[in-house]
């Protein structure tokens, strides 16, 4: 079992985090916020005053931040990890962050000797805490290879989607995908509920037909059809409007790089960002259907 140095204890890094301890690594935690050190405390890890102090003598360090401006904090910079590290863990940055960062940061690591992935996840909370995540990574195929062994105690889709940035682009392809099919799943339910449809009977419907996707299977956004979902709790996230908001910025940075056309991801992107200035950024993404109604 490894010792690992898990940074960002927030709605996915705390199971995550909790999932190593049960599998038997020696996890040492760091987060700016106590309270969510101590839960990982309580079930067995060690916390530490600062990312750099929990990384000594770390064979794996995974940092679950919320954006790109707090992974180049946490990596970058004279009082940052990679200034003052010693041996050669393994850096794994499973935040959600822009490629370009991602590319800064792992090439910064490389010149100072460290292996890094980026390993960005897909699942949300429920599959952090069951440890069934999809990890998407990018960079070298030796350093991915050497991540295994911890990815798979937190996940049990492991994919290596190409060179330093490359499961960035993938994730960002995957949650504009998401955010279309959340939205228009939201703009059918309520369609149908202006029309006198029982949601959960449309719900049924479109499951067993060609409507069929992942929002409608696990997360349906309307209230009171899925007991499970955030939508029948006031929409508690989950994943935050603020940060759908977030990935799909940086989806429309990469279309406008690579001079894409992304219509149904540039129409969600503003829905969900008329949704955030209304003030429900804290909100899961599902509630969005509150938008349409
Ligand atoms: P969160 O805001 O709940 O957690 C982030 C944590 O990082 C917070 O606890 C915060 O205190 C901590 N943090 C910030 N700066 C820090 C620093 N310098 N040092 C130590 N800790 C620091 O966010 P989350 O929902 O856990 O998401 C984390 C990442 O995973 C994001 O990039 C998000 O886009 C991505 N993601 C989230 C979901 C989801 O369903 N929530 C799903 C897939 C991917």
């Amino acid at each position: 079992m490894a010792k690992v140095a898990f940074i960002g204890l927030g709605n996915m890094g705390g199971p995550m985090a909790a999932n190593l301890l049960k599998a038997g690594h020696n996890v040492v935690v760091f987060d700016l916020v106590s309270e969510l050190m101590q839960q990982l405390v309580d079930q067995g890890a060690t916390s530490a005053t600062s990312a750099l102090a929990a990384s000594e003598e770390a064979e794996f360090i995974i940092t679950m931040l919320p954006a790109g401006k707090h992974v180049e904090m946490v990596y970058l910079g004279d009082s940052g990890l990679l200034s003052n590290l010693d041996g050669s863990p393994l850096l794994i940055d499973c935040s959600t962050i822009d490629s370009q960062t991602a590319k800064q940061v792992a090439a910064a690591a490389a010149e100072k000797g460290f292996e890094m992935i980026d390993a960005p996840v897909s699942g949300g909370v429920a599959a952090a805490q069951a440890g069934t995540l999809s990890f998407m990574c990018g960079g070298a195929e030796t350093a991915f290879l050497r991540a295994e062994p911890v990815l798979k105690d937190m996940g049990k889709n492991l994919f290596h989607a190409g060179a330093a940035g490359a499961g960035q682009t993938a994730k960002i392809c995957n949650n504009m995908l998401l955010s279309v099919l959340m939205t228009g799943t939201a703009e059918a339910l309520q369609l149908g509920v202006d029309h006198g449809l029982d949601p959960k009977v449309l719900s049924e419907i479109m499951l067993a037909s060609s409507g069929r996707n992942w929002s409608l299977e696990v997360y349906n956004p309307y209230p009171g059809v899925m007991e499970n979902a955030p939508s029948s709790h006031q929409y508690q996230p989950g994943f935050m409007v603020d940060l759908m908001v977030k990935d799909l910025g940086l989806a429309m940075t990469a279309a406008l790089e690579s001079q894409s056309a992304v219509p149904m991801g540039s129409a969600a992107r503003n829905l969900y960002m008329t949704h955030k200035k209304k003030g429900h950024g804290r909100l899961d993404f599902s509630s969005i259907l509150q938008a349409l109604k």
